[in-house]
């Protein structure tokens, strides 16, 4: 594979850009792969490059039903932060944003991190008290967060309304390495490197079954047909129950949808991620000039893909007060992706009771910023069989035992 750099550029256009490869191959399927990966979304992806990269193992096949990062993660708002509350969190989403920092170095593909800063603005003395403890246990943590002044908020972001009538701002969680990335590219760059290292990428190839003999996988029946395999690793987001079907067990996780939209580009008027957490909505600037805003889940579990006329109202109508100026604004696109919700949000990198196939899921409306360390905790789980550090808390028995990782501070509001 050719390197991009900026000579590979100067090259090209001196050949009206006719010499550029295709950023990954379109294979036909093998008869069987030492790993096949369910699911090409960031999750799916980023495991089949930390397997490859950090363990050597490139058999691997990552079947995908639609198109390569056609799931939630072309879907998501791109938020990246990692002040979460408990301790395996806090682990694993400062894994994922310290590898974002070198993301487009590692993956020779620009994947436009951008660590702006994010603010969780707190509007109710319960808030307050929260983001507090989230800043002393993040203190904790080592990772670099801190509660800011009123004040301080309307510095970093002029725009902002701190003396709303109903929710004035009393302070916020700030994490000045927390930002954005642009999504399509985090599921390209992996998918370029993967490519590259001789995995197969299987499009429009959607897994129909998983076989198994005496209690160990044995491959995948596909709309290409018949697939062989050792190890099957699922991860599939909003689809986790379904698939997981297939296997002959039951997952702890319920499908919704979740809804985002974007308004008319304007001029650059906030370099800041604001999350609004009690009127429940949150909103950042693109590089294209389009503000792009975050609602809510549906209230009842469902699959499509689709916005609605009720969540561009209510999201709205509750960011209007804190930032007026969007009043005007008009809004040209709204969208929604299938997201995993698990009773303590927080996700499962897990063995399952299936020998050799491995569940990555329950990321819910947060998991774009967990790529790189989910994939990387995957890889692990499944080279060697059994959870390293980062993912040893996160299996699906946990329910069942009452080990709950309680995130519902840090994820209750979607990003
Ligand atoms: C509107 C919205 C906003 C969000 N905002 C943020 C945010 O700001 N920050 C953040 O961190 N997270 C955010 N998220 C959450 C984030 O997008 C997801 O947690 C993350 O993208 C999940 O990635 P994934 O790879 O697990 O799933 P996906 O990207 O959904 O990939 C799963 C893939 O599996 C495929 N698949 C399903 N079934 C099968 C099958 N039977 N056979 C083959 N393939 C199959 C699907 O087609 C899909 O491509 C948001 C999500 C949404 C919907």
């Amino acid at each position: 594979m050719k390197r991009y750099s900026a000579f590979a550029l100067a090259r090209e256009a001196l050949s009206n850009h006719m010499g550029w490869e295709r950023a990954w191959a379109a294979p036909q399927p093998k008869a069987a792969y030492d790993v096949i990966i369910i699911g090409a979304g960031g999750h799916g992806l980023a495991t089949a490059y930390y397997l490859g990269k950090n363990f050597g193992i490139t058999n691997v096949a990552i079947l995908e039903k639609g198109w390569l990062g056609g799931g939630n993660t072309g879907r998501n708002t791109t938020i990246i932060r990692s002040n979460y509350l408990q301790d395996s969190s806090a682990a694993i989403y400062e894994k994922a944003r310290s590898l974002y920092e070198t993301l487009s170095q590692d993956l020779n593909y620009n994947a436009m991190f951008s660590p702006r800063g994010v603010m969780m603005l707190a509007q109710t003395h319960h808030e307050v008290r929260g983001y507090q403890r989230t800043a002393h246990a993040n203190a904790l943590q080592g990772v670099v967060t801190e509660f800011i002044s009123p004040q301080r908020v309307k510095d970093l972001c002029p725009i902002l309304n701190i003396d709303g009538p109903r929710y004035p701002v009393l302070g916020a969680l700030w994490q000045a390495r927390g930002g954005t990335g642009r999504h399509d590219a985090v599921a390209w760059g992996y998918a370029r490197a993967c490519s590259a290292m001789g995995m197969d990428i299987l499009q429009n190839c959607e897994v129909k079954g998983i076989t198994s003999a005496n209690g160990m996988v044995t491959g995948v029946d596909t709309t290409k047909g018949y697939i062989g395999t050792k190890k099957i690793g699922i991860v599939v987001a909003g689809h986790s129950g379904q698939v997981a079907d297939m296997a002959g067990f039951r997952l702890p996780v319920e499908a919704v949808a979740l809804q985002a939209l974007v308004s008319e580009p304007i001029k650059p008027c906030m370099d800041v991620v604001v999350m609004a957490n009690t009127v429940h909505g949150y909103m950042s600037q693109s590089d294209k000039g389009e503000m792009v805003i975050g609602g809510g889940t549906d209230g009842f579990n469902n699959f499509t893909q689709r916005g609605s006329f009720h969540h561009i109202e209510e999201t709205l109508r509750a960011l209007i007060e804190t930032f007026p100026i969007i009043s005007r604004l008009k809004m040209l696109r709204q969208w929604g992706g299938i997201v995993d919700m698990t009773g303590d949000r927080s996700p499962i990198i897990s063995k399952t009771p299936v020998g050799n196939c491995f569940i990555n899921c329950g990321w819910g409306t947060g998991g774009f910023k967990a790529i790189p360390g989910s994939g990387w905790a995957m890889a692990e789980l499944m080279a060697k069989g059994e959870p390293g550090p980062l993912a040893a808390e996160f299996d699906m028995w946990r329910f069942k035992e009452g080990r709950f990782i309680d995130e519902s501070v840090a994820a209750g509001v979607a990003h």
